[in-house]
């Protein structure tokens, strides 16, 4: 916890976010700010990382280090500002089109290594910014503008394989549930290691679909009903829940499963056992000596 008291209008930017009224990615925000606000995290000390797509425009919302990366990117650039400046609180943000679909490899390598950064995707089961087609969380039979007659393939199930993958902390949050949203981002931030979230979060524009009150009909809160977080197979029982082909399934929101005591990326790493100081706060350039050095080598 910073000396220094922080508040959301630390947060606060001049710049309104560009998102069509009532979409999800609103509460995302809030979640995000008044979690870090709520940790007592310093603006200085934090860097919100996106790739592409609508909800990929956070890092521009909120006073923070920031980076607006390529489409699926956000990861390999968060773990590098990580891995750079260990002391760093690391937020990855996007959407399931961005981290699902072009940026799933990146997303599964980032789970088993268990770098200490928090990733949470604003998942609308749509392509919001390119107006409205099939993403890899569509639902079967979903009809959009590249799927007419109704998307014919199974949607990734993000819970059940973060599960798989590794990740040490593992939620879902919905976007009409901002008060909750905003704890389990923050337990998510305060976690050490990697925190995978994914949120339910309805695009109002294009997905007529999984609108706020589809999902309010059938999401139901993990901890209320008891969920042990621990119990890594209950947790894969709760995550194959959902997708589910049922129109009448639940959607378990809250946390599915935390471990804890698992060494991170960065406690592993020999190079940081070798070199205490991270690559911040490494001088840049070389030392006379090593200058000499490479001029030995070359004449
Ligand atoms: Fe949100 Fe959809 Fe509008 Fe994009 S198109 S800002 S996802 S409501």
């Amino acid at each position: 916890m910073s000396a220094i008291p922080v508040t959301m209008k630390d947060y606060k930017v001049e710049t309104f976010p560009t998102w069509c009224p009532g979409c999800g990615d609103f509460s995302v925000l809030a979640g995000v700010t008044k979690a870090l606000a709520t940790a007592g995290k310093h603006p200085k000390d934090v860097a919100v990382v996106s790739g592409i797509g609508c909800s990929s425009n956070l890092p521009h919302f909120l006073k923070a280090y920031g980076v607006h990366s390529l489409h699926g990117r956000a990861l390999p650039v968060a773990q590098g500002i990580k891995l750079a400046n260990p002391d760093m609180v690391v937020i990855a943000t996007g959407g399931d089109g961005d981290g699902y679909g072009i940026g799933a490899g990146h997303w599964l390598h980032a789970m088993r290594r268990n770098l200490d950064i928090t990733y949470v995707v604003m998942n609308n089961e749509i392509y919001g910014l390119t107006t409205g087609q099939t993403s890899p969380t569509s639902l079967v039979g979903h009809k959009t503008k590249s799927t007419p007659f109704g998307n014919i393939e199974q949607p990734v199930n993000p819970v059940g394989v973060a599960l798989m993958a590794g990740a040490t902390f593992v939620a879902r949050g919905f976007s009409g549930d901002a008060k909750g949203l905003a704890t389990i981002i923050q337990k998510g931030i305060e976690h050490k290691g990697f925190s995978f979230i994914d949120v339910q979060s309805p695009c109002v524009t294009y997905n007529k679909l999984n609108t706020y009150d589809w999902h309010r009909e059938r999401v139901y809160n993990l901890q209320d009903a008891g969920h042990d977080v621990t119990d890594f197979n209950a947790a894969v029982q709760r995550a194959l829940e959902w997708p589910t082909k049922d129109p009448a399934g639940k959607e378990p929101i809250g946390i599915f499963y935390q471990q804890t005591g698992r060494p991170t990326y960065g406690e592993s790493e020999r190079a940081y056992q070798v070199n205490a100081n991270p690559a911040r706060a490494q001088k840049l350039g070389v030392s006379a000596e090593q200058r000499k050095e490479l001029l030995a080598q070359l004449y």
